[in-house]
């Protein structure tokens, strides 16, 4: 079974992959050119040996990552050209009728769960093998075991009755069924964003409040000075599982709050927290959230569109190695294949994700001090073993935050 579209999905497919390949080479390429010069802004504080674990550890990860893009793709092509996926609608359709609700929620399971049980080797190389060897993981077997669980529950119980919904609205909502959808979406995201800071994180992670009184006082005045609530300022035991230090602003509402890793609180100084403090509180001030929600969401209205006109065409099916047209079927495939024509949106949001985080420095360095925030991203890709050097290609194309370089060189010229 194939047709035009089999072809200008397999082009686009081969695009996307080839491209991901070829940056991932140009990355380690160009991260072992460097390997052994610290550049020059970072020879004082960074030592030769330190540069080199970032070095090799950014190499082992990347070649995880071409693993990983390999192995996606056959997975996809394996589900859909391949065949498998009509193989599983014909087992489920024994056992319910294929115009079913559940046939769909059925079949969707047992996709998302062939998926994830595909990808857990990856993962546990990843931590197991790439994080410890570099000493970082302090994840135990029993700990990732009960992680998985948890994080099973948490998918079935957030992500059942928001399929179910889906499914029903698409039978039952008429012809603008994708708008309806969309609300729904939507709608769901943000009440998402509001409970999982106070619900869902805790399942995982122990938030606490600043103990220590002289970072206290420090910060309390800091946020009085940004106008944030000072109960919203956590720290949570990332050491639990990983030796990488880290912050984050989060939640929508009365939920918003900023994360400090307590492997963060613990290497840096207190003016150097305040600094990260003032950066993530740049994320708030500016609405960085807000704004991505709601891009997020006018990415989803165009996307159910689309959705919405693929799966009343035959040919989408059948260009896909499926004979069986449904809702769920085609909600499966475009998941499946929507990546690879999405691909070229990739660098675009990177830019966007740079932009907020040069603007929340801008905002960190008029409320907190500009050379310890530099003093602070320095200590933190040290600790991190995080690149000082990227390939300026992969740079553009993924990373969410800019190179260190350009970020201390724009914090030392305001
Ligand atoms: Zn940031």
């Amino acid at each position: 079974m194939s047709n035009a579209f089999t072809w200008v999905f397999l082009l686009a497919l081969g695009l996307a992959t080839a491209t991901r390949l070829w940056l991932a080479l140009r990355q380690v390429r160009h991260v072992r050119a460097h390997r052994d010069a610290v550049p020059r802004t970072f020879a004082e504080a960074i030592p030769l040996g330190a540069h080199q674990k970032a070095a090799d550890y950014t190499v082992a990860k990347e070649r995880l990552g071409i693993f990983d893009t390999l192995l996606d793709v056959v997975v996809v092509l394996l589900l859909t050209l391949g065949g498998v996926l009509q193989w599983l609608i014909d087992q489920w359709v024994r056992l319910v009728p294929a115009s079913s609700l559940w046939h769909g929620i059925a079949l969707i399971a047992t996709v998302l769960i062939l998926r994830t049980v595909i990808s857990l080797p990856l993962t546990l190389y990843r931590v197991f093998v790439i994080e410890e060897r570099f000493g970082f993981n302090r994840m135990t077997w029993g700990l990732f075991l009960v992680d998985l669980a948890k994080g099973l529950a948490v998918a079935v119980v957030l992500g059942a009755p928001l399929l179910l919904a889906i499914l029903w609205l698409a039978g039952a909502a008429g012809r603008y069924w994708w708008f309806y959808v969309w609300v729904v979406l939507t709608a769901y995201s943000i009440f998402l964003h509001i409970v999982f800071p106070r619900f869902i994180s805790p399942i995982f992670n122990k938030f606490s409040p600043v103990t220590d009184a002289a970072l206290a006082d420090r910060v309390e005045r800091l946020l009085a000075r940004c106008g944030f609530r000072s109960r919203g300022l956590y720290v949570m035991d990332g050491s639990k599982r990983s030796a990488h230090g880290n912050a984050y602003f989060t939640g929508l509402g009365a939920s918003k709050r900023i994360v400090l890793f307590d492997t963060l609180v613990s290497r840096l100084q207190p003016p150097e927290i305040e600094a990260v403090l003032a950066h993530e509180l740049g994320h708030y001030k500016l609405r960085h959230i807000t704004k991505a929600l709601i891009l997020r969401s006018a990415l989803s209205l165009l996307l159910l569109f689309v959705l919405g006109a693929l799966a009343d065409q035959q040919w989408f099916y059948e260009g896909l190695g499926v004979r069986t047209p449904a809702f769920a079927v085609a909600l499966i495939l475009f998941l499946l294949v929507a990546p690879a024509f999405m691909f070229i949106l990739e660098p675009v949001m990177s830019l966007y994700s740079r932009k907020n985080e040069f603007e929340a420095d801008q905002y960190a360095v008029s409320h907190a001090e500009a050379a310890e925030l530099i003093a602070a991203l320095v200590k933190l890709y040290k600790d991190n073993a995080a690149t000082l050097t990227p390939d300026p290609l992969h740079s553009a194309f993924y990373d969410s935050h800019p190179p260190a370089a350009n970020r201390i060189a724009r914090l030392k010229t305001t």
